[in-house]
């Protein structure tokens, strides 16, 4: 068999299967079940937090974080530019209106430039900023890569102009402060509302799923209520608002149960992965891994290169077909949101790292379980295919 190297895969080395059936043994498959209650509790105590709601995605997770910030037609929410467009389409879904602010070195939202976008583009009266006569309400801020935002730069101008932060940690289950006023934060729990995803391809997966936090508890409350149709009376059938259906269901949380306690493991093998490829790369010329963000503890997700577009020329679509030939699949960074056509009307500002980014980074292999000696084959054949390249 020829070798292949996925970019990353899930692993169920755990109580996967066990907890699974039994969910199947108890018949409760749907949205009530033990494994929902336990797996909401698990995740609370992992992030230090007083309550957590489970739900199907983490794109449901940020839609009800938008709801339950108050977030409704023509209001003007900030987003990022270079990240997955879940993160932005359900600020859509509300009929309000994204601006897309660009990123720093990080990946995530550069602060400096959502402080000048506050200061010089919009009004404050005191109470509310507004932008083109629009209620500037609240901005989403994505932990890219499971690398952590400025959050805190991002937290004191949300402060100062009085927006709602919804944190997108649908990549950065595990990533914490390590110093600093955050110290021993994480990821999602330093806003007004932290979301994250257990889609397949995250640190952790229930296949789909999603879950959020807030610092206020009782908004979460809120949140569970309007994610199982908002039903008012337990037995008899009573809405007094608009609710969803977008509650986890137990087949989904038994999974996430078994996941949630291998997730320390998980986190400390992507940083042990991360260190490697560190070493291994350190004499590539034309590409350079990027590094996470100081005084934090990364859960390293996602690794990234960036290539040296001085030198090597060639399309990231060739350089990606080209190095899946020696049996390892990468992928691009994603292509900017606001080039996408539902968002191609939509205001920018600023925008230059994030297209800068969009050019060069590429992701490499990160499952869990690659093993050193494939974390060597890559490193080395993707210095050789760019030695090769730099002629091209
Ligand atoms: C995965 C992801 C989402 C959406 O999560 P789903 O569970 O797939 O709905 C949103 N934002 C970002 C940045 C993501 O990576």
């Amino acid at each position: 068999m020829s070798k292949f190297i996925p970019l990353s895969i899930p692993n169920f080395e755990g109580n996967e299967k066990k907890y699974v059936n039994d969910a199947l043994d108890s018949t409760f498959v749907s949205t009530v079940g033990s494994y929902v209650n336990k797996f909401e509790k698990a995740l609370a105590q992992y992030l230090l937090v007083p309550n957590v709601a489970v739900c199907q995605s983490g794109t449901s997770a940020l839609h009800l974080a938008l709801i339950e910030a108050g977030i409704g037609q023509g209001d003007v929410v900030l987003v990022p530019p270079l990240t997955f467009i879940a993160a932005v389409n359900p600020v859509k879904y509300q009929s309000a209106i994204p601006v897309f602010i660009d990123c720093d070195d990080s990946f995530c939202i550069d602060p400096i430039k959502l402080r000048s976008f506050c200061e010089e583009e919009c009004h404050w009266d005191g109470n509310q900023l507004s932008y083109q006569g629009k209620a500037v309400k609240a901005m989403i801020v994505v932990h890219v890569f499971g690398n952590m935002a400025d959050m805190n730069a991002i937290m004191e101008i949300a402060h100062t102009y009085n927006l709602k932060v919804i944190e997108d940690a649908t990549e950065a289950l595990g990533t914490q402060y390590t110093e600093g006023e955050y110290k021993g934060k994480f990821a999602g729990t330093i806003g007004d509302f932290g979301c994250y995803s257990f889609n397949g391809n995250k640190i952790i997966t229930t296949g789909g799923g999603g879950a959020i936090t807030s610092n206020d508890p009782q908004k979460v409350d809120h949140i569970r209520f309007l994610s199982t149709q908002a039903k008012t009376d337990p037995v008899f059938y009573v809405h007094d608002e608009v609710g969803y259906n977008y509650r986890m269901t137990n087949l989904q949380a038994a999974l996430g149960v078994a996941q949630l306690e291998e997730l320390p493991e998980f986190v400390l093998r992507k940083q042990h992965n991360y260190d490697m490829y560190k070493q291994y790369l350190q004499d590539c010329e034309y590409a350079s891994l990027k590094e996470f963000r100081p005084g934090t503890s990364s859960n390293k997700w996602f690794y990234s290169i960036e290539i040296n577009r001085n030198v090597i020329k060639a399309p990231m679509k060739e350089i990606i077909q080209r190095i899946r030939e020696k049996g390892i699949e990468t992928r691009a960074i994603w292509g900017l949101i606001n080039e996408q056509r539902p968002y191609r009307n939509e205001i920018t500002y600023k925008i230059t790292k994030a297209s800068y980014y969009a050019e060069r980074i590429l992701n490499i292999p990160s499952s869990t379980q690659i093993t050193e000696e494939d974390i060597f084959y890559v490193s080395e054949e993707i210095k050789g295919l760019f030695e090769e390249m730099r002629n091209d």
